[in-house]
């Protein structure tokens, strides 16, 4: 008769599975493998679109346009009535397949944006999204208990500013205008776009601190 200790096994089988990549990771390795080989997309298109989400856009599309917003009144006021003509007037052409809603943080509210079903985002305008915001517990937390979530984000909401949440659909997205912070009276606009977090565009972050900008956050045209 064959005899094994469970734990043992199961620690094996543990072990084993703590050195393969993820499940995902796994089938987003298959589906490549198989488009490149049905010659739809090569390897390089891929590393390519990657790289310009991941690099080229990150937040910096969002970042500007916040960074105007805070400069021209009008501007804002438009934005916050319509994101996507917003968008489209600073050269960001907005998607036939979804609004986008601008939502302003003041003293008084503070907005926090998730996507309770799966993991809607405004990818053309923040770049790639990042891991926490597709995780199952920040979908599920964000709704449940978004002052604890964003405690953990190090962001403390006193009792007396509003939280609101707003989930995103494929049809409706979202994106934080922050606060400008105090002490930037005198920057420009690239000064001021380079300030702007993608968390804060998330909700993730509120306050923004003129004292964290460093000398490489500014391109050369924007120093
Ligand atoms: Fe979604």
């Amino acid at each position: 008769m064959t005899s094994y200790d469970e734990e043992t096994i199961s620690a094996i089988h543990r072990e084993l599975h703590g050195h393969l990549p993820s499940e995902p990771a796994l089938r987003v390795k298959a589906l490549e493998s198989v488009l490149v080989e049905k010659k739809l997309f090569t390897s390089a298109d891929i590393d390519n679109w990657v790289d310009a989400y991941t690099d080229k856009i990150g937040p910096i599309n969002g970042a500007e346009v916040v960074a105007r917003a805070w400069l021209d009144p009008d501007f804002k006021a438009r934005l916050l009535g319509d994101g996507g003509k917003a968008f489209d007037e600073m050269g960001f052409p907005s998607r036939p397949d979804f609004v986008l809603k601008v939502v302003e943080n003041t003293a008084a509210v503070h907005n926090l944006v998730v996507c309770t079903l799966c993991s809607c985002y405004p990818l053309h305008l923040l770049g790639m999204s990042p891991a926490w915001y597709k995780s199952n517990e920040y979908r599920a937390r964000a709704v449940r208990d978004p002052r604890g979530v964003l405690a953990e984000f190090g962001v403390d909401i006193v009792d007396d500013v509003e939280v609101r949440v707003w989930d995103s659909t494929s049809e409706r997205r979202f994106l934080v205008l922050p606060q400008r912070p105090a002490g930037t009276a005198d920057w420009d606009a690239a000064k001021l776009a380079a300030l702007v977090t993608r968390n804060a565009m998330i909700g993730t972050q509120r306050d923004l601190m003129a004292g964290d900008l460093t000398a490489g956050d500014l391109t050369a045209e924007g120093a």
